[in-house]
């Protein structure tokens, strides 16, 4: 049963302070991914007009934004921060209502999200500059960062609270504006992220936010001169088309992209534990973190019983509507999304993979309307089958087998990506050589794939991400340039 329209809300975009219909009067529906059927609000399908006013409003805050000292911009981070913190209820639902993640999962976002914006307003305020001694008597000599001016954020559906948190709030901490677009698959959650700053008394026009698709708006924004640095998470497809365009004018880009992130269990590993963060690491979030396990390469020996403790936690999750507090398996994010995932498991079974669990759409009482996939275990993967190289970005955990040491890393190694890797093992001197030889931009002994720290920087390397960095010190480092200047001030 479809929902009324017209108990169904019509959302506006957030434009120079002023929340503004597309100007065409076009809008977008958004569907529950827990209850297909339902229509959960209206988005504005932003033409290239509303994206040039968004640019237009960006461009003509900024030189108020960037005059304030970095203090006094803070305190305006800080409010909204604040009132995030009153909000996190009223934003994980929103979140669990566009994205299908559970209510835990939705708040754990929202708090890491406060946790990392609050550590880039710190870092605002600090690390900016440095004196350096001159080779001339009387002159000082000194380097420091400067905003850029107008900046894009393009993010994805999976984290669609925290990725806007950690991209914006260093890009506004350091003085430049910025123009939001989040997916359309999660379009509430950046109106309602743009909304916290918009009550905290953000100046109008310092954040904008404009809805549609990446074809359409996203497009739009990318097209834009004014545009000095395009900051985006998302598909590696998309994001290597991102970085063509932006090099056409020598714009930079900060890309955050796919991941095919594998798991080590050598002989020696505590079991429990292994099977429990492989599981965890796999499944949370219906396997949509980016950082997500989808590959475990373990020992021969060991294989068989670290596999059933896996099947074990994967038998035990609970699929259902995010909103209901005793799931703990969501839906995944729409019916595009079920689609990719489901050939994908097809495409595994075609090319040889066993089926250890799961393998279908899910269509128990409450489950038939929504996308819901049954928590998925591939054993018998061999590394050149699609499943073991395409990021499936969904519950489903691929098992291989290795020998030794060189050949798990080998197996490991072996795929386009470089997001997020992980081993267990209590043999030290391994633990350090994985270290030293996986490729991964972040890497976790006897710790889950899918775990990071906001003081660190997050990033993937090979076909994962590109540019400076997230987070940590290198976040503020993307969105400001560095100026010198020798100043001699006696002779
Ligand atoms: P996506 O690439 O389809 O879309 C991401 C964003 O880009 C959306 O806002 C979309 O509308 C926009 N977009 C799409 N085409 C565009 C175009 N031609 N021009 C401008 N914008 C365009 O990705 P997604 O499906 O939203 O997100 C899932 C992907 O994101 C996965 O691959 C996942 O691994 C990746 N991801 C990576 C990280 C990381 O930190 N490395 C974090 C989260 C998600």
């Amino acid at each position: 049963m479809s929902t009324n329209p017209e108990s169904v809300q019509t959302h506006r975009n957030y434009i120079g302070g002023e929340w503004r219909d597309a100007s065409d009067g076009s809008f977008d529906a958004h569907h529950n991914p827990a209850r297909i059927s339902e229509v959960t609000g209206h988005y504005p399908r932003s033409t290239n007009d509303d994206v040039r006013a968004a640019v237009d409003a960006a461009e003509a805050a900024y030189p108020a934004w960037r005059e304030l000292t970095v203090y006094a911009r803070a305190e305006y981070l800080k409010r909204a921060l604040a009132l995030m913190g009153e909000r996190i209820e009223r934003v994980a639902r929103i979140i669990t209502l566009e994205n299908g993640k559970t209510l835990a999962e939705s708040r754990g976002e929202v708090v890491a999200a406060i946790k990392e914006m609050e550590h880039q307003i710190h870092q605002g305020t600090r690390d900016l500059g440095e004196i350096a001694p001159s080779a001339l008597a009387g002159v000082l000599a000194y380097q420091y960062r400067r905003p850029l001016g107008v900046c894009a954020v393009i993010a994805p559906w999976n984290f669609p609270f925290n990725v806007p948190g950690r991209k914006c709030t260093p890009a506004l901490i350091a003085g430049n504006t910025v123009v939001l677009k989040p997916s359309s698959l999660t379009p509430n959650v950046g109106l309602e992220f743009t909304r916290l700053f918009a009550d905290a008394g953000l100046p109008p026009g310092v954040l904008n936010c404009v809805t549609g698709s990446g074809s359409g708006a996203g497009e739009s924004l990318l097209g834009d001169a004014r545009i000095k640095a395009v900051s985006f998470t998302g598909s590696t497809k998309v994001g290597i088309h991102i970085n063509q365009l932006a090099a056409g004018r020598l714009v930079r880009t900060q890309l955050e992209l796919g991941g095919k992130n594998p798991m080590v269990v050598l002989e020696d590993a505590d079991l429990g534990e292994a099977a429990a963060a492989c599981a965890t690491a796999a499944f949370a979030c219906a396997g949509q973190w980016c950082t997500s396990t989808s590959r475990v390469i373990v020992a021969k020996k060991i294989a068989g019983e670290f596999v059933e403790a896996v099947l074990a936690k994967a038998r035990a999750l609970k699929l259902g509507s995010g909103l209901d507090p005793a799931t703990t398996l969501g839906p995944v994010c729409g019916t595009q999304q079920m689609k990719n995932v489901l050939d994908f498991i097809e495409q595994g079974r075609r090319e040889g993979a066993r089926l250890l669990a799961g393998g279908r759409r899910a269509a128990g009482e409450g489950l038939g309307d929504g996308c819901f996939i049954e928590p998925t275990v591939f054993g018998e993967v061999d590394p050149g089958m699609t499943i073991a190289q395409e990021e499936i970005f969904g519950p489903v955990l691929s098992v291989f087998t290795a020998g030794d040491f060189d050949e798990a890393v080998a197996i490991a190694n072996g795929v386009r990506f470089g997001l997020a890797s992980s081993i267990y093992t209590r043999n030290l001197e391994q633990a350090m050589k994985f270290v030293e030889k996986t490729e991964a931009g972040l890497t976790h002994v006897n710790m889950m794939s899918a775990y990071k720290e906001p003081q660190l920087s997050f990033g993937g390397i090979k076909e994962s991400g590109s540019g400076i960095p997230e987070g940590g010190r290198t976040g503020i480092e993307f969105f400001t340039e560095h100026k010198v200047a020798y100043l001699k001030y006696r002779s």
